[in-house]
C-alpha cells in the first residue's frame, strides 16, 4: 500500500507532475488517487519531503487505555488497566480485541524505571509493534527495545487512531529501524 504523510506532505506538487494518474492535490496536500500506477515510485523517489512511502508490512498497536474511550492518563501506560489492540493493515486500523494488563496494576502506580514492570508490560503486549499511551516513564528506555513507543496526548481513543493513521509513515519508518526511538503524534 502507498501512503502519503500529511504531516510531510508541502503541496509542491512534484509527485503529481512525475504521476499525473496517481496523485492529485487536494487542499493543498497531495492524496493517492490510484495506487495501481507504476508512476508512483517514480513519484516516491522525486519527493523532497520523502512523503511518499510504500508500507508493505501490517502492524499491531496496543493503546494502554482503563475506561476504553480514552487513553490512560494520570499515570504511565504500563500501569494501564487495559490495552485495546489495533492491527494497521491495508491502510486501515481495525480494532482488534481488548487485553487486560493481569501484570501490575493500582498498587504499582508511582513505582517508576522499574525494570520488573518493563518485563511485566513486554510479556502483555507480545506481538505488539507499537504502544501508544499518553504518558511514558523513565522505562521508555527499555520498552523502545521492544515497541515503536509513541505519545499520544490526544485524550479519545478514536481520535487517536485517526491520529496514527495520518503518521503512519513515521511510525513505520521507527519500526524498521532497529534501534528504536520514541515518537510523539500530533
Ligand atoms: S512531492 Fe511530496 S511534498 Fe510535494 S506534493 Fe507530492 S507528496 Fe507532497
Amino acid at each position: 500500500m502507498i501512503s502519503i504523510s500529511k504531516n510531510r506532505c508541502v503541496g509542491c506538487g512534484i509527485c503529481k507532475t512525475m504521476c499525473p494518474e496517481g496523485v492529485e492535490i487536494s487542499e493543498g496536500v497531495a492524496e493517492i488517487k490510484n495506487e495501481n500506477q507504476g508512476c508512483l515510485k517514480n513519484a516516491a523517489i522525486a519527493c523532497p519531503q520523502k512523503a511518499i512511502k510504500e508500507i508493505e508490512q501490517d502492524l499491531l498497536f496496543a493503546i494502554g487505555t482503563n475506561d476504553d474511550e480514552t487513553i490512560k492518563s494520570g499515570g504511565h501506560v504500563g500501569m494501564s488497566k487495559y490495552f485495546q489492540l489495533w492491527e494497521y493493515s491495508g491502510g486501515e486500523l481495525t480494532f482488534k480485541e481488548k487485553r487486560e494488563n493481569t501484570k501490575y496494576r493500582g498498587k504499582d502506580e508511582g513505582v517508576y524505571g522499574d525494570p520488573g514492570k518493563a518485563k511485566a508490560t513486554s510479556a502483555v503486549l507480545t506481538g505488539i509493534g507499537v504502544l501508544v499511551g499518553k504518558m511514558f516513564g523513565p522505562n521508555i528506555a527499555r520498552l523502545k527495545n521492544e515497541f515503536v513507543c509513541a505519545v499520544i496526548r490526544e485524550p479519545g481513543i478514536k481520535k487517536a487512531t485517526e491520529i496514527i493513521k495520518e503518521n503512519i509513515n513515521e511510525i513505520v519508518e521507527k519500526y524498521n529501524k532497529k534501534e528504536r526511538a520514541g515518537i510523539t503524534l500530533k
